[in-house]
Formats: C-alpha cells, structure tokens, sequence
C-alpha cells in the first residue's frame, strides 16, 4: 500500500483534520512509498528504536512521536541519532496522538474503560475523557494487567464513580470531583501537585504508568489496518 494513501485513510478515520492537537500526526517522516509491515509503538524513543531491526519493517507508527507543534525544532542530541537511523534505513513514521485517544471506536480511552470493564456512563467528545462505573473488583484487574501499577486509597470513599484519563490526564482531575462527584480517578502519571488535590478530596487514584495506559488504542489500529488494509503489523511493548 501506498504511505500517503495509507495517511490519508486513517486520517479520515480517526477524524484527524477535525481535532485540535499539540502533536503533528500523520506522516512525520517520508520512507518507502510501499508500505508492507508496520510497527506499532506507543512512544518513539532511542531504547525502543534500539530494540528494532528496522531491516524488517518499512514504517513505524506511533502514539507519541517526534515532532510537536511547541517543542524545540532543532534536530540535535537523541533525536538527531533517531531520525538519522530513520532517514537511512528508509521507514516511514506515523504518528496520531489525540485523535486516537479520543476516537469511541478504537481510542486509548474507550479500549482501556473495555479493559478494566468499566460501565460507561458519560463520553466527552472532544477530550480523552470518560466516566464510568465500576467497583472493588476492578482493582484485581489492574493488578493482573498493569504489572507497575500505584494505588492511593480513599480513607472513606469506595470505589464507584470512575474518571478515566489515558496518559497524563491530571488536568481534569478537579472539575471531575466538583462537577461529577467522582470518587476514583484512573490515569497514566500525575505530578506532585495533584497529590495534594488527591488527599484533599480523599479519592482513590490508580496509576496505570504513561505509555502502559495507552497500548490499548494502538493495538487496535493495529488490527484494524492488518483487516482494513491486508498489511503486517507488530505491536511492541
Ligand atoms: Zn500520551
């Protein structure tokens, strides 16, 4: 298949055009026109790009990618060596980070609440955000599926009333408390000062790990363009 039209195809099915995003997604890096075998990786990074025989594949796509509309446009230190590996061996990388958050079909969000089988009771369409229901049980699943997993436990509150934010989605945390009463909040990594929002509350708070949380939507691009598309497709964690 042809990398431009494999581009605009997913473009058009995560709705990519549409979605106001911090990363550049779609085709950030031009390699082979025919594309064969794929690689799929929540975060391009030297250790993974490492890990790789690039001889075996012809593109890599992934969640967190190279270029970001704000960061440091230079092309210097590990991101030098990246590309330059990239450039040489002829790969193609593709990247969709919100729109495939947030997609309800396929989306890292969507797939996770599945996972953790989380009722769904509210699904924002423009952010990676959704509310579910669930209870005591769903630490079990987190435990058998999220080897690295942190837990913060409610002095008073069960858990209930779910927040889900693939990623690092502390931002929302707050207004979900205030606004939906939520009593547990499940993302990928927070930092130290929503710590204090999670004790002042007393809600229980699972972290999943960042790029841990994301690995479900990814896998089912995967599937879905090794079905769409009849090309080879590899998930490595
Ligand atoms: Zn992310």
């Amino acid at each position: 298949m042809n990398n431009f039209k494999l581009e605009k195809n997913i473009n058009k099915y995560l709705n990519s055009k549409n979605i106001k995003d911090i990363s550049i997604n779609g085709l950030q890096i031009e390699g082979k026109n025919k594309i064969k075998n794929i690689i799929l990786i929540v975060s391009i990074n030297n250790l993974i790009i490492k890990k790789i025989d690039l001889k075996k594949f012809d593109s890599i796509i992934c969640h967190h990618g190279l270029f970001w509309k704000k960061n440091n446009k230079n092309i210097i230190g590990i991101k030098k060596k990246i590309i330059k590996k990239i450039i040489k061996n002829n790969i193609n990388v593709f990247c969709w980070h919100l729109p495939l958050d947030i997609n309800n079909k396929i989306g890292n969000n969507i797939e996770l609440t599945k996972k953790l089988k989380i009722k769904i009771y509210k699904i924002w369409k423009n952010k990676p955000l959704i509310i579910g229901i669930s209870n005591i049980k769903i630490k079990k699943i987190i435990k058998k599926k999220f080897k690295n997993y942190k837990f913060i436990k409610s002095k008073n509150k069960n858990i209930n009333k779910i927040g889900l934010c693939t990623g690092s989605g502390e931002k929302f945390i707050e207004e979900l408390i205030i606004k939906y009463n939520i009593d547990t909040y499940i993302t990928g990594e927070i930092s130290e000062k929503t710590i204090c929002i999670i004790n002042y509350y007393d809600i229980n708070l699972f972290l999943l790990g960042h790029d841990e949380s994301e690995i479900y939507g990814l896998k089912k691009l995967g599937i879905f363009i090794k079905k769409k598309f009849n090309l080879h497709t590899k998930l490595i964690k």
